[in-house]
């Protein structure tokens, strides 16, 4: 039989659709791997690189002593920081700001700081309906900080042991 002949009968038959229904018929009864986002969720590790907040102690105040690591090892140029010394000699920041559209999420800012200030969360699901919402202020990362500090200091508790 030729090839034009072999090809007439098969299109003839449907052949195509037939291998496409027996692949489709050798996958229905497997264990499925898909996840049905956002109704199932798969696991996060305590690492995870999401938005980011900054947090406080537990008597509500700031840990942030703006020394600027953060500012100074990120990579994109994300973090402006600018900061006075209050009355009783200490030194916090004025303003702190992440440009979310610069940030690469590499996670330098938190390994750098040397009080647990800022962190990033298991936040992955933000967007931005207004220009200029993509730079996040220390008053937005306070907010955040101080909503989710039961989970931030969970996951850290979990990472603790490999650091
Ligand atoms: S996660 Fe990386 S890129 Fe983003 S602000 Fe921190 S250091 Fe900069
Ligand atoms: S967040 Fe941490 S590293 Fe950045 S300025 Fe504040 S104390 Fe320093």
């Amino acid at each position: 039989m030729n090839a034009r002949v072999k090809r007439l009968f098969q299109s003839f038959l449907l052949w195509e659709l037939l291998k496409g229904l027996r692949l489709t018929g050798r996958h229905m009864f497997v264990r499925k791997v898909t996840v049905q986002y956002p109704e199932e969720r798969a696991p996060k590790s305590p690492r995870f690189r999401g938005l980011h907040a900054l947090r406080r102690y537990p008597n509500g105040e700031e840990r942030c002593i703006a020394c600027k690591l953060c500012e100074a090892v990120c990579p994109a140029a994300a973090i402006t920081i600018e900061s006075e010394e209050r009355a009783d000699g200490t030194r916090r920041t004025t303003r702190y700001d992440i440009d979310l559209f610069k940030c690469i999420y590499c996670g330098f800012c938190e390994e750098a700081c040397p009080v647990d200030s800022i962190v990033e969360t298991h936040i992955h699901e933000f967007h931005f309906e207004n220009r200029n919402e993509n730079v996040i202020s220390k008053e937005e990362l306070l907010a955040i900080g101080d909503k989710y500090e039961a989970e931030i200091a969970a996951a850290r508790a979990a990472d603790a042991p490999y650091r």
